[in-house]
């Protein structure tokens, strides 16, 4: 991955952002308070201004630019949480205008830790983290099996989307959604889905 690749994924994560925002928003409104597509398409948008205004030069920076905008933009769960994943994703990466597969897969996982050392959140609290677990697992293993970025990133969108389809059968444990209780099953979660549609954007660039 180069810079001008980061560059686009973010982009492209934007672009689906804004597309979904009434369905990420109708989502949200059915186990939480109805602003999770305002929220990421408020803050995807900064994203984008901040990486036109000042593009970074290295792809580590592209992320940690993107996840420093996130977090200072978006209030609610999902700021601080996709924030610090994409910090910690551009933080771990090494210097330098080009990443390889190896570097990204552990990017990637330490963006994922990052979710998890903020949110606290398990496989099965109904999260962002039941479309993340799965779509970097999927990351993984096509690596190891040999593949590139084009096949490593369909694979975690795949898995991606799976998983949070199967948070509608979850009941929340983690966020607003868990005040519900067992009426928040039923539902597909907001974040899992959004999450989904990030990766399906890495897919499509990288395709
Ligand atoms: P808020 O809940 O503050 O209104 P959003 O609506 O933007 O924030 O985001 C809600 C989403 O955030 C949920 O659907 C869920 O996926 C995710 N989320 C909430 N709490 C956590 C957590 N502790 N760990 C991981 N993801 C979480
Ligand atoms: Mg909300």
């Amino acid at each position: 991955m180069d810079v001008a690749l980061a560059l686009a994924w973010l982009r492209a994560s934007a672009g689906a952002v804004a597309a979904e925002s009434d369905r990420l928003t109708r989502l949200d409104s059915a186990i939480g308070d109805g602003d999770h597509g305002v929220n990421l398409n408020r803050g995807f948008a900064a994203v984008v201004a901040a990486l036109d205004a000042t593009p970074p030069d290295g792809v580590g920076a592209v992320f940690v630019k993107a996840g420093t905008t996130l977090i200072s933009k978006v209030g609610g769960a999902s700021g601080p949480l996709y924030g610090s994943a994409l910090r910690a994703l551009g933080k771990a990466l090494p210097p330098g205008t080009e990443v390889d597969l190896a570097a990204l897969a552990g990017g990637l996982n330490a963006g994922l830790e990052a979710v998890r050392k903020l949110g606290g959140a398990e496989p099965g609290d109904k999260t962002i983290v039941d479309a993340y677990r799965p779509a970097l697992d999927a990351f993984e293993q096509a690596v190891a099996d040999g593949a590139g970025l084009t096949a490593a990133a369909a694979a975690a969108a795949r898995a991606a989307d799976e998983g949070a389809r199967a948070t509608t059968a979850m009941q929340a444990r983690k966020g607003r959604a868990s005040y519900l209780g067992e009426r928040s099953v039923g539902h597909q979660d907001p974040g899992a889905t959004s999450t989904a549609l990030i990766f399906q954007a890495l897919a499509d660039v990288a395709s």
